[in-house]
């Protein structure tokens, strides 16, 4: 039985641990088991040990979403349109993430996960899209499943599991990918060009992904796929 840990979301007002569900059927329906990955206080005792314990303990491991990244990540000054960092997640996502792609662990990297990854590989985001950049697409659509559309390039492991070109998704983001990590690509834009989700230049199993199939996975094989190939990549090292 593969087994996929899902990085913790916490709720801000009353500093709880949570994970929405359409994490954990997502997983489900993959035919995995979810675990919940702790967010690990970076003062805890051991707190390397932990942490690479808690990546040997996962096949694979979904990166969810959540509040924006500290811009000091990225050598930025939070601008007034950047939300309140939550110090503990940033820590324990981006020391996750480092091991996991130390590793070569499979990754399935949602919303800020796809901010996670990038930024835990050197590259920077746009702290505020509306501010940023005038773009002619809302990407802050928390009530339309689908948003706007995203276009897959040729030969990228997103067109093989989503198998269109295009693909319609949903959008709750008001952050995005700028400058791109060295060792990723882009594998889909939105059609105002923000890029809506990233891979690996060498071909190693993870995928970014800025919209949330997790939510649309149910009614939609093209998002389930996403999970399923996660499942699947993970099933070679169980
Ligand atoms: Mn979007």
């Amino acid at each position: 039985m593969v087994i996929i840990g899902l990085s913790t979301n916490q709720d801000l007002s009353g500093g709880k641990n949570c994970m929405p569900p359409d994490y954990v059927s997502a997983v489900l329906r993959a035919g995995a088991l979810p675990v919940i990955l702790p967010t690990v206080p970076a003062s805890a005792p051991g707190y390397d040990e932990l942490m690479d314990k808690a990546i040997n303990a996962v096949d694979g491991i979904v990166f969810t979403g959540g509040p924006d990244i500290d811009p000091k990540y990225y050598r930025e000054k939070r601008l007034p349109g950047c939300h309140e960092p939550v110090p503990e997640r940033d820590r324990a996502d981006l020391s996750l993430m480092q091991r996991a792609v130390a590793v070569r662990k499979p990754i399935l990297a949602i919303c800020r996960g796809i901010q996670v990854l990038n930024v835990a590989l050197g590259g920077s985001l746009y702290q505020d899209l509306p501010s940023q950049l005038n773009l002619p697409l809302s990407h802050q659509q928390p009530d339309h499943p689908q948003a706007h559309r995203v276009l897959a390039e040729k030969d990228t492991l997103l067109q093989s599991l989503v198998q269109e070109t295009s693909l319609e998704v949903n959008s709750r983001h008001h952050q995005a990918i700028r400058d791109l990590a060295i060792g990723l690509k882009v594998s889909a834009r939105s059609e105002d060009g923000v890029i809506e989700a990233v891979e690996f230049e060498d071909g190693r199993p993870a995928l970014g992904v800025q919209w949330h199939p997790e939510n649309l996975s149910k009614d939609s094989p093209a998002h389930q796929a996403l999970f399923d190939w996660l499942v699947r990549s993970s099933e070679r090292r169980a």
